[in-house]
């Protein structure tokens, strides 16, 4: 279960990261319409996950 979490995060960190390199509206912050929903996806699996540590 923790390692699934794990996964599906550094998958999600991955995507947004390697996004993010190629794209400057969301390097600045402006994130644009693909990537939102991979920032958001990021976010909330890094919270998950530092929840999860936590608890
Ligand atoms: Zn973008």
């Amino acid at each position: 279960m923790a390692d699934s979490l794990h996964a599906r995060y550094m998958a999600a960190s991955d995507a947004w990261r390697a996004h993010r390199k190629g794209c400057t509206p969301c390097r600045t912050g402006r994130h644009c319409e693909a990537g939102e929903p991979l920032h958001e996806r990021f976010v909330r699996l890094q919270d998950a996950y530092l929840n999860h540590l936590r608890s």
